[in-house]
């Protein structure tokens, strides 16, 4: 399961309203993508969902419960960030358990859910390396494993790969594409690369100073993009 629902949910720091009252749906499954420019807000409806920050108004669902309230670790989503946030004198292996043992789940049960994320994940020959000893691609992996293992709602990434150069974007864009398929699980991510939009999405989200401009598949934003601003994201002009 893992249905996100935003009902008019607004975010403010000081004076400056970031969101205004904002409505969006995330389906069960799907496969949820969050463009814009820089500075539209992107990471701030990713915190508001995760429970990073609170919102300002407005009610946030998941699964059809009222989450608003709910603090992040009681909310079933992981959030992915990117490869430097690995604990560097750990092993793989240690670094993918640590959400489950900070739960205090038994260890046989962790054992299972590491061996299966490391499976998925192509990282069963690397479980007893250190961050610093993998490449860049697979510090993503891992960090990807922390989340899996936990066995979330939902996955929200927040620019994942913005670290990795060019080359290694693209195999770990069609990686996490192919997790997807393989979890069936909701994953939120979000981007301000039109490319990574347009070819990891069910559904765009386009932002702009922190209102949705347009919502709706690849297809129907480069068939039928409402305005310039979605038509010049998407790289389609009418
Ligand atoms: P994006 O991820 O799309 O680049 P952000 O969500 O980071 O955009 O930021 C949206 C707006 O909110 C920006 O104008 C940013 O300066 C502002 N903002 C974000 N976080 C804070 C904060 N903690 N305090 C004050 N302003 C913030
Ligand atoms: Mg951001």
């Amino acid at each position: 399961m893992g249905r996100i629902t935003l009902d008019k949910v607004t975010k403010s720091f000081g004076e400056a309203e970031v969101i205004p009252p904002l409505d969006l749906t995330i389906e069960d499954g799907e496969f949820a993508v969050f463009v814009g420019p820089s500075g539209c807000g992107k990471s701030t409806l990713l915190r508001l969902i995760a429970g990073l920050e609170d919102v300002s108004s407005g009610q946030i669902r998941i699964d059809g419960q009222d989450a608003t309230e709910t603090p992040p670790a009681k909310r079933g989503l992981a959030m992915v960030f990117q490869s430097y946030a690995l604990y560097p004198h750990m092993s793989v292996r240690k670094n993918i358990a640590f959400p489950l043992r900070m739960a205090k789940l038994d260890q046989a049960e962790i054992d299972r859910r590491v061996t299966g994320a490391a499976d998925v994940l192509n990282l069963t020959d690397y479980l007893d390396r250190r961050p610093g000893q993998l490449s860049g691609g697979q510090r993503q992996r891992v960090a990807i494993g922390r989340a899996i293992v936990r066995e979330p709602a939902a996955f929200l990434f927040d620019e994942p790969l913005s670290n990795l150069d060019a080359a290694l974007r693209v195999g770990m864009r069609l990686e996490i594409s192919e997790l997807h398929k393989r979890l069936q699980t909701t994953m939120i991510y979000v981007t301000h690369d039109q490319v990574e939009a347009m070819t990891m999405a069910d559904k765009i989200v386009v932002l702009r100073a922190g209102h949705i401009e347009q919502v709706g598949s690849p297809l129907e934003l480069y068939r039928t993009p409402r305005n310039l601003f979605v038509a010049g994201f998407i790289g389609s002009p009418r």
